[in-house]
């Protein structure tokens, strides 16, 4: 490659195609214009069929993180709990953010790499109430997706317990249906499998989260959702929104669509095989609990094999691929190799026939 670009295997931020990063070269429009009003009506739009919802779309100027705090804050009354579970460092960081905000939190735990069930959902739900019960859809640390359609059946039966999904990961790379697996709020941002550029974040919101939010005194200001969707009604945003990263959203959208989000859910899948099969052939393991393995990046187990993750990741930049090698406490045990986005299996084969080279080199 002659412009020396590192093509991001990491999970996150993902390689955008440079038709995308083009459309954000469009000229600016104000954002109270007529214009803006339909770039954001088209936008919500397509929105609405990526997440599955027939409810609305908010669009942030924000990293996901932003919508982790608005979530907590509009979802989670202050004499109430919050129910997180936690099973690695996002899922970690999402009930750190609920206590940072004041609000009393509950956890169920599990080890890294494991999934939660729907059983211990039940279980917790029967001996105390909730405002909220906060599941990280894909955790990208592990490598481990969630059941949040089972988790969405058991949270149905209790009329006051919202459930709010991080699917920052997961959103646009493996199956998620907002409406019928009665998920509330669907958090995402917009540099992972939707592969755009960082700094937008959008969620799928239900007409209960914002009725709790209406019940909720300080919301505080910038992910005030009541605001927020008093702005949406008028194909609006509250401030100044990321117009450059909505003209990528809406041709990455276009090319999201004509794909197929089916079709690309199954890309996803088949990567997440070939992968596997990858790790498996070359003395590798699967971090993540049988079932459970992540469509978009797997946390190829390195325990066992234990090569030297740095030596990999250099060995990789030279073949002009940036690699991930590990996250958190267990950094250097995994390593993930990132299968989301716009990634195409042909550019996978690639990346692991580099990984092969230096496995048996
Ligand atoms: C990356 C990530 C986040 C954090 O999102 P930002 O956009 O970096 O704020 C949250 N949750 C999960 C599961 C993630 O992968």
């Amino acid at each position: 490659m002659s412009d020396n670009h590192q093509r991001l295997v990491i999970p996150g931020p993902v390689e955008v195609r440079k038709e995308i990063l083009d459309a954000q070269t469009e000229w600016m429009i104000g954002h109270r214009s007529t214009a803006f009003a339909d770039l954001f009506a088209r936008l919500q739009g397509k929105l609405r069929q990526a997440f599955f919802t027939q409810s609305r779309v908010f669009v942030q100027g924000s990293s996901g993180t932003g919508l982790w705090e608005g979530a907590s804050r509009n979802c989670i009354r202050d004499d109430k709990k919050a129910l997180h579970l936690v099973g690695g460092a996002f899922s970690e960081r999402w009930a750190e953010i609920s206590k940072a905000n004041g609000k009393q939190v509950d956890v169920i735990e599990v080890d890294w790499g494991m999934a939660h069930t729907p059983e211990m959902v039940a279980d917790a739900l029967k001996k105390s109430a909730y405002d909220a019960v906060c599941v990280v859809h894909n955790e990208t640390s592990t490598g481990v997706t969630n059941p949040i359609k089972a988790i969405g059946e058991v949270v149905r039966g209790y009329e006051d317990t919202l459930l709010l999904v991080d699917t920052v990961s997961g959103f646009l790379g493996t199956e998620l249906r907002v409406d019928d697996w009665n998920v509330d709020m669907a958090l995402t941002s917009s540099q992972k499998a939707f592969a755009l550029p960082p700094g937008i974040a959008f969620a799928a919101v239900s007409d209960r989260v914002l009725a709790r939010a209406k019940q909720i005194q300080y919301r505080g200001y910038y992910f005030d959702f009541i605001e927020i969707e008093d702005s949406l009604l008028k194909n609006n945003t509250p401030s100044t929104p990321p117009v450059a990263l909505m003209y990528a959203a809406d041709v990455q959208l276009d090319s999201i669509l004509a794909e197929g989000i089916e079709n690309r859910w199954a890309r996803h899948a088949a990567m997440r095989d070939m992968t596997h099969q990858w790790a498996f052939t070359n003395g590798f393991g699967v971090f993540a609990q049988k079932g459970y393995e992540s469509a978009t990046v797997t946390a190829v187990d390195n325990r066992q094999k234990g090569i030297n993750v740095d030596d990999m990741a250099k060995f990789m930049k030279k073949k002009f691929f940036e690699m991930d090698k590990g996250y958190g406490k267990i950094k250097g045990k995994t390593f993930r190799i990132a299968h989301m986005g716009d990634m195409q299996p042909t550019m996978l084969e690639e990346v692991l026939s580099g990984l092969t080279e230096f496995v048996q080199g």
